[in-house]
């Protein structure tokens, strides 16, 4: 099952990917992909929906614009060297637990919306990852348990200032928390349709290819990070962990490159889809 949303942005309506069908507008279900929904077994009571009303979900307009496909959440855990050669690339060591640190939600857009660059940035650079879409209030969960509590898998992009990032005073939360940097979807993959656990992903910067890895490299598997997190905070219905980028980001290149206006980026995992952002300048409103 493929949960999407469509609209102007900030007025976003559901919708679903169905075989045979295509897109359609399922808002006569009257609920968002929010925290409420995937606590109250949202994606079960959907398919029935749809099943019993079909005629209630019209076809979504071929050019309608694809928001996020999830409603915002009450938080986005990110996970950081979580691939090996990723971690090397930036001369960092492997980690011995999993580095996690938070990502604005303010930061959600559309997986066509344009990438703004933040005003003085100079080194805004790309980051592919599975997303984990979590499905019911995990706290204390073990590692055997992590897999029940989760809802689906998306795409996203963790687009990171690496001055903001590393220049700046420390933290990571600073150079990942820009508007536009957190484009999520095209469409959450619900976990009963998609195993995880070994996708490709990818990523290329004006048609040259970039990042190019599996998610069986992953040090830290999604139930290990769901059961870690959980140690430390009580994750929600509805709240994303990214898990993670593999090597071939702007900052692990000899010399590194990053992002300026005009750039195209492109990147998927398989089962996921494909998005795409047009990189433009600082906006003039912000
Ligand atoms: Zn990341």
């Amino acid at each position: 099952m493929k949960l999407f949303r469509f609209g102007p942005a900030g007025s976003e309506k559901p919708g679903l990917i169905v075989d045979g069908v295509g897109r359609v507008d399922v808002s006569a279900f009257g609920e968002d992909y929010g925290e409420a929904f995937f606590a109250s077994d949202g994606p079960a009571r959907l398919a029935r929906f749809f099943a019993e009303e079909p005629e209630r979900c019209p076809h979504v307009a071929a050019d309608a614009r694809i928001g996020p496909a999830i409603a915002r959440p009450s938080k986005i855990v990110c996970v950081g060297l979580n691939y090996r050669d990723h971690a090397l690339e930036t001369g960092a060591q492997i980690p011995a637990e999993p580095v996690l640190f938070m990502k604005a939600t303010t930061a959600i857009c559309g997986p066509y919306d344009d990438l703004v660059l933040p005003r003085g940035s100079v080194k805004t650079d790309w980051e592919v990852e599975l997303g984990v879409v979590v499905g019911k209030t995990a706290r204390y969960v073990s590692e055997a348990d992590a897999p029940s509590h989760v809802a689906g898998f998306v795409l996203l992009n963790d687009y990171s200032e690496r001055e903001f990032q590393r220049e700046r005073g420390g933290q990571f939360t600073k150079g990942k928390s820009a508007d536009t940097f957190a484009p999520i979807g095209p469409f959450v993959a619900t976990a009963d349709s998609l195993d995880a656990s070994d996708l490709r992903l990818w990523l290329a910067v004006n048609g040259a290819a970039c990042q190019d890895s599996r998610t069986s490299e992953l040090i830290f598997s999604v139930p290990r990070l769901i059961a870690y997190i959980s140690s430390f905070m009580t994750l929600l219905p509805g709240d994303l962990i990214s898990t993670g980028t593999p090597a071939g980001v702007g900052l692990g290149r000899k010399p590194p490159s990053f992002l300026k206006a005009g750039d195209c980026v492109e990147f998927g995992i398989d089962g996921l889809g494909e998005a795409r952002q047009q990189v433009s300048g600082s906006s003039a409103a912000w």
